[in-house]
């Protein structure tokens, strides 16, 4: 199964950027090639952009081209949303390593630079995770504003950081140093959780889990009644590399918010109770005894096996629906019935 977002650079060589893009209301997240910037993986330098104002501390540095008011004001609030991360994926202890953020003044001169990593115009800001940086133009973009773009990208970092797979100790000469945390939170988890997250700002400013993105909802009945929304099997399966449609985007949102919220509160605790368990599972690369289980599996007389980048992202997607599955299905249930009791919710959802 290939997914191609229309006009949008697609490679399925190595899942090593994941680049957030919004057209026309729609937040996407691509995963460039490394070498669409610079040779092989980890080879590439980190960005370096002079900007006239910066707001730096032990957590951010942010670099904005507007002032140093504005460079203020979005290190503040990305402290802030750091609480609703830890909240929502329940890790109060989570810590996290120095950002560096830039802000440009305009559209066109951030797009310069998301031209360098292969992006199109008309993208709201991008994360790259293996130069953790974040950078986004400080301009409403089809009722996308800064603060939603932050609070997104801002939780593919927070996942990156706190969730995705540590290679084992026993296995880490074998990366660069960058390379040595791995995607393993589906693409559609990771995905659904920022546009999950990315409608968290509440009357009056204040960040709070669970409001419904009226975008994503107002899209995905669309979809559903319109019967061309992607099927969970499709959905659930999508390894990193895929570009995203906006579809994918609302299906993987319409996921997240029916796990989290049920009207029903035993099964809403119910759901909350496995989504956790499998955050766990990511977590662990879904692996029983990740030392020497990935070592079996990804090596080959001490190297890492030569297509390791698909195989990895194979895994992941195949552990996705897999555990998915058993967690939230009933016994003999197939997924097809599945969805149709989560169209039912979605159409409940208020
Ligand atoms: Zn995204």
């Amino acid at each position: 199964m290939s997914i191609f977002a229309k006009g949008l650079p697609v490679n399925t060589a190595t899942p090593v950027f994941r680049i957030s893009i919004a057209l026309a209301c729609a937040t996407f997240c691509l995963c460039l090639p490394a070498h669409s910037r610079a040779g092989e993986p980890g080879s590439h330098k980190p960005l370096l952009i002079a900007m006239p104002f910066a707001h730096v501390d032990d957590y951010y540095s942010v670099n904005s081209e507007i002032s140093r008011e504005n460079a203020q004001s979005v290190s503040d609030f990305l402290k802030k949303s750091e609480s609703l991360y830890r909240l929502a994926f329940s890790l109060p202890e989570a810590k996290l390593s120095r950002l560096p953020v830039y802000v440009f003044g305009n559209t066109s001169r951030y797009e310069s630079l998301a031209h360098t990593y292969g992006l199109p115009d008309g993208t709201a800001g991008l994360f790259v995770p293996e130069e953790n940086i974040l950078c986004l133009p400080y301009v409403t973009i089809s009722n996308v504003t800064p603060e939603m773009t932050l609070l997104h990208e801002g939780t593919h970092r927070f996942i990156r950081e706190t969730l995705d797979f540590r290679v084992p100790e026993n296995c880490r000469q074998l990366f660069p140093p960058e390379r040595q945390i791995l995607a393993s939170v589906p693409l559609w988890l990771n995905e659904g959780m920022a546009t999950y997250l990315e409608a968290a700002i509440g009357g009056g400013g204040e960040l709070r889990e669970g409001l419904v993105n009226e975008n994503r909802l107002r899209h995905l009945r669309k979809i559903i009644r319109k019967k061309y929304f992607p099927p969970l099997s499709e959905v659930l399966a999508l390894p990193y590399g895929s570009a995203l449609l906006p579809e994918h985007y609302a299906v993987s949102w319409g996921l997240v918010q029916t796990l989290r919220h049920n009207r029903d509160t035993a099964l809403e605790a119910e759901n909350r109770k496995k989504l956790a368990e499998y955050f766990s599972l990511c977590a662990r690369g879904f692996f029983n005894n990740p030392d020497s289980d990935f070592q079996r599996e990804f090596l080959s007389a001490g190297k890492l096996k030569p297509d390791f980048e698909q195989l990895w992202r194979a895994r992941i997607a195949d552990c996705s629906r897999k555990y998915f599955e058993q967690l939230f299905l009933s016994h003999g249930e197939k997924l097809e019935q599945w969805q149709e009791k989560w169209i039912r919710r979605v159409f409940q959802i208020r």
